[in-house]
């Protein structure tokens, strides 16, 4: 992407090109530009992608998706709802929008996954689902998850706003034994709409109780109300709904993205490899690879300082930006730090020692598919120059 060494190299970037372009313009032109016909194909191709029996509804965001799925199963107010500390603010709070409780249990600390051990204790007569999150595209260890979950009659809903296209135990992420699985297309994210996310579930109705929450209620869609046997003008309020459908627009985006998703992962294993390659016997911890045969998605690449590092957390992004032009961030600010969550549940800083002891040496390197391997070889000289 960049020649120079100092011109900028951001900590992210989307990876658009003329296909997406071309389908933009093609929904432009067409005169539809809300959920209509390319909204039901990225679905079908979405649906098709995961495989197995899998229902796939378009919405205008994961956080938006993780709502619908709690709704869908009925859960709301007086239950509770099992997660990790260790994400981005949307799991938590879409819990809380739905009128449920948050309860959080503590990482593992080489995965910074939610730890399966811990979860039992967090079990109350209350509980209701479990929330896992794939954190930065490496499968939860989904067995132990589900075995609990199967006990206690408790469902699963995932996460997977960084997962596309992981696997777990050679299955792709959305065609595991759980209820719902919920990708996101933020423009970060392994592939965009820009704004979006991605519902999968298993059971039809579910599907459908998704799609009526979607647009205000209505029981079918704008495109299924207008090629119907039925009056243009007519549709009927079946359930209280929200606005959260996907639109022609970003679905246009998201159709060629979608066909790009394993080699975008390619590309990001390659630079991951990288990494590997060169940030030896240097005061940092790599993240945990995968299991033998199966695939990370590479969203997030995060390392963690130890304490033989001469540099804190802080300095080290401080430097790489002002002394390299190289821009690192991190993931994520865990819950419990945050005022909201601790004045909202009671949780303080001391409650999840493995997600705050993470936090403080967690560095998100870039790692995204329009990096060059020079752009890579950069981040690991300066890396290199500032730790030794
Ligand atoms: C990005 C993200 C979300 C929210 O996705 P949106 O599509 O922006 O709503 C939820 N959870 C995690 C872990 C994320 O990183």
């Amino acid at each position: 992407m960049t020649n120079s060494k100092n011109d900028f190299l951001p900590f992210a970037l989307p990876d658009i090109g003329e296909e997406e372009i071309t389908q933009v313009v093609e929904s432009l032109r067409s005169g539809w530009l809300t959920t209509g016909p390319k909204a039901k194909q990225f679905e079908q191709d979405f649906a098709e992608f995961i495989g197995g029996n899998s229902y796939a509804v378009a919405v205008n965001s994961a956080t938006s998706g993780l709502l619908l799925a709690l709704k869908a199963f009925g859960i709301g107010e007086g239950d509770e709802v099992i997660t990790t500390p260790y994400t981005f603010s949307a799991t938590a709070m879409t819990i809380v929008n739905a009128g449920a409780k948050p309860v959080f249990v503590d990482i593992e600390k080489n995965s910074f996954n939610i730890c399966p051990k811990k979860i039992e204790a967090a079990i109350t007569e209350k509980t209701k689902a479990i929330m896992p999150v794939h954190f930065a595209g490496l499968s939860c260890d989904m067995d132990a998850i589900i075995d609990i979950a199967k006990r206690h009659n408790l469902r699963i809903i995932e996460d997977a706003a960084h997962a596309l296209p992981a696997t777990y135990n050679k299955e792709i992420i959305g065609n595991l034994k759980t209820d719902a699985t919920v990708y996101s297309f933020y423009a970060t994210k392994t592939i965009t709409t820009g704004e979006g996310g991605m519902i999968i579930v298993h059971d039809e109705k579910i599907a459908k109780s998704c799609r009526i929450m979607r647009l205000h209620g209505i029981s079918s869609d704008v495109f299924d109300r207008y090629t119907s046997t039925k009056p243009k003008w007519y549709y009927e309020i079946t359930q209280q709904g929200y606005k959260c459908n996907m639109t022609d627009i970003a679905a246009a985006i998201g159709i060629p993205q979608l066909k790009k998703a394993r080699a975008f992962q390619k590309r990001r294993e390659q630079i991951k490899d990288i990494y590997f390659k060169e940030l030896v016997d240097l005061p940092i911890i790599l993240p945990e690879e995968p299991r033998d045969g199966d695939v990370h998605s590479w969203h997030l690449f995060v390392a963690r300082l130890t304490d033989a590092a001469k540099i804190s957390r802080d300095e080290f992004i401080e430097k790489m930006s002002s002394a390299y032009n190289i821009g690192c961030s991190v993931h994520f600010i865990p819950l419990n730090l945050h005022s909201f969550w601790q004045s909202h549940l009671g949780v303080a800083e001391g409650d999840f020692p493995v997600a705050v002891d993470s936090f403080n040496r967690a560095i998100s390197l870039p790692i995204y598919t329009k990096m060059t391997d020079e752009d890579v070889h950069r981040v690991c000289l300066a890396i290199k120059e500032l730790l030794s």
